[in-house]
Order: C-alpha cells, then sequence, then structure tokens
C-alpha cells in the first residue's frame, strides 16, 4: 500500500491507498443511531452520469436540475468546472434528505454510493492511462464501521451499482485528469473552451439541442444513422460529448470534421498554440523582471521543483 498525500491534519480520509480486493468491515442499514447523519452535512461532487441520472428521476431537464439543485465549483483554478449537490437553503443537509432516508435513492450519486469508500483516479505525466485505487473514510459519525460485516471493495462497488457509473462518467474523468496533468503545456482553456465543457458535460438537453442544430451538422461530417442513434439516449450522448471534448480541449480529431471547417479548425488551434507559447514567454519575462527587482536568484531562493502530477477525488 501507497500513502497519498493527506491534505489536512484533521482529513477523515485514511491515508492509505488500497486496491479493491481490499476488505472493510461496514454496513449500514435504516435503524442505525446515526442514521442520516451523513446526508445532513453534504460536499458531493457530481459526475455527468450523475446529473442524468438525478434529472430523469425528478422529471427535469438538466438546465432545471443545474439552476435548482447544484453549485458550480472549479477544479482548479482556471480551469474546468465541477457541481457540487446544493443543499437546503440557510443549511447544510441535502435537499433529498428524508426521514425515511435517501429521497432519490435508486439515482443517488456516485459518491453517495461508494461512501465510506473515495475513488482516487490518478494519471502521472509519463502515462497514457489512468489508474483507479480507493482510501477508506471514517468519519466519527459513521457508525456503520462498528458492525461486524466484511466486504471486500470490489463486491461493495458491485453491491451499491457502482460499475454503471463509473463507465459511464470514465470519459469525464480521463477529460479532467488529461487537463490537469498536462500542465502549462496546452495551456489555460479559453473561455469558450470552458462553457463548452460546462454545456456538454453537465447540461446534457443543452448539448443535445446543440447536436441537432445546422450549425453542428455544417461543422461537422456525421451520418444522419449516427446522429439519430445518439441523440435517442442520453448515456450514449454523454459518451459522444466526451469525444466531442476531447476535440475541443486537445485538439484530438475525435470526430470526423467537414473539409473545410476542418482546415478552420486547424488554423484556429495554431494560432491559439502561438498565443500560448507568447503568454507563457511573457510571463517568464515578467517572473524574471519582478524576482531581478527584489533582488533573488535561483540559489538563495531556496526553492525548488516540484514535478507530482498528483490525483483526484470523488468526494473532497
Ligand atoms: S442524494 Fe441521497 S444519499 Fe446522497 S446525500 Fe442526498 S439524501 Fe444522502
Ligand atoms: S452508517 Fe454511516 S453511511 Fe450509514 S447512515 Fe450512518 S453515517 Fe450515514
Amino acid at each position: 500500500m501507497s500513502k497519498p498525500d493527506v491534505p489536512f491534519p484533521q482529513s477523515p480520509v485514511v491515508p492509505n491507498m488500497v486496491e479493491g480486493d481490499h476488505q472493510i468491515q461496514f454496513s449500514c442499514h435504516q435503524g442505525i443511531s446515526c442514521w442520516n447523519a451523513c446526508c445532513a452535512n453534504i460536499d458531493i461532487s457530481l459526475t455527468p452520469y450523475d446529473i442524468v441520472r438525478l434529472k430523469k428521476h425528478l422529471g427535469i431537464s438538466s438546465t432545471e436540475f443545474l439552476r435548482e439543485y447544484t453549485v458550480p465549483y472549479e477544479m482548479e483554478k482556471d480551469g474546468l468546472a465541477g457541481v457540487k449537490l446544493r443543499p437546503v437553503v440557510n443549511g447544510t443537509a441535502c435537499r433529498f434528505m428524508k426521514p425515511e432516508g435517501c429521497g432519490v435513492y435508486a439515482d443517488r450519486p456516485t459518491a453517495c454510493r461508494y461512501y465510506p469508500v473515495a475513488l482516487l483516479s490518478m494519471r502521472r505525466q509519463d502515462e497514457f492511462v489512468d489508474r483507479q485505487s480507493y482510501a477508506i473514510v471514517k468519519e466519527d459519525h459513521c457508525k456503520g464501521h462498528e458492525v461486524a460485516r466484511n466486504i471486500s471493495i470490489d463486491d461493495y462497488r458491485q453491491e451499491q451499482g457502482i460499475p454503471e457509473y463509473d463507465e459511464l462518467a470514465r470519459g469525464w474523468r480521463q477529460l479532467v485528469l488529461k487537463k490537469k496533468s498536462s500542465g502549462p503545456s496546452i495551456g489555460a482553456p479559453s473561455l469558450k473552451s470552458r462553457q463548452l465543457f460546462f454545456m456538454a458535460c453537465y447540461d446534457i438537453d443543452t448539448f443535445h439541442s446543440f447536436v441537432e442544430s445546422e450549425a453542428f451538422a455544417k461543422l461537422f461530417a456525421m451520418s444522419d444513422a449516427e446522429r439519430t442513434l445518439v441523440l435517442a439516449d442520453d448515456a450514449e450522448l454523454l459518451q459522444f460529448s466526451f469525444r466531442f471534448l476531447k476535440q475541443v480541449l486537445f485538439g484530438e480529431q475525435s470526430i470526423a470534421m467537414n473539409e473545410d471547417a476542418a482546415k478552420e479548425r486547424l488554423k484556429n488551434w495554431q494560432v491559439r498554440q502561438v498565443e500560448i507559447e507568447q503568454e507563457a514567454a511573457e510571463k517568464r519575462a515578467r517572473l524574471d523582471e519582478e524576482m531581478a527587482r527584489e533582488g533573488f536568484n535561483e540559489e538563495d531562493s531556496g526553492l525548488g521543483v516540484c514535478d507530482d502530477a498528483g490525483g483526484s477525488c470523488s468526494r473532497d
């Protein structure tokens, strides 16, 4: 077992990364003395597939769901946005919490299913695949750890219906990890790219209209059959949105484009790369100037260079 960094000394995350065959002692059931304690103080990040399930459960559009039930947050400075469940007004409890338990149980979010396990997805700069490990969350109020039931994390994931949720959100996690691990070489995404990321990942009904539009048809060389297929089902459309975003964020040719549109896009992409290099050079020059003004040099600064790609956790 390797040890990840634990950001705060009081963090309830046990500082060991474990694999799927790791056994946990845990059981949660109605009647336990801490019933609903975990849902009374929430900090739950949602995956795109969580939103698809919840908006369908509530019978509303993704746009309404985002407005009514979520708050956006920045996953990293100047980077991509994430979405969290909005708690009750002037409180910390989940709006879906009922005395008898979760009001959206069949469609509860990934983080709620995983608890008390946290998923850690990681991708290092020198690797092309992402890796999944887990950590255990032990909070004083949660008495589920005291119940004598042993189960492996793999079996717990099955029991909680997690594999489907992880599978359908994998493309999103890969995009986020790729952005995080690519560092400054890719540059901060433009405002337009960030808006497209938000729409394609979280506001699937607006993305649906976008894919249906004439503007989209002019840009992308998609057959009617392919378009009908991706528009027929939100989960299918979500997978398409991740392919679309690979193209928008990283310039990968994941969806065929009409020839003129492709040429235009390549030109724009090259212009953007030049701009990124210029911005980086200007930043470096400003920094050098400031350091020279302050009388700093590398030897007396005592600063080293850190090159840790880090990881992410579905529960913060
Ligand atoms: S969605 Fe359900 S399980 Fe998750 S915090 Fe809310 S009430 Fe609890
Ligand atoms: S055992 Fe833990 S997860 Fe279950 S209700 Fe209590 S606090 Fe929540």
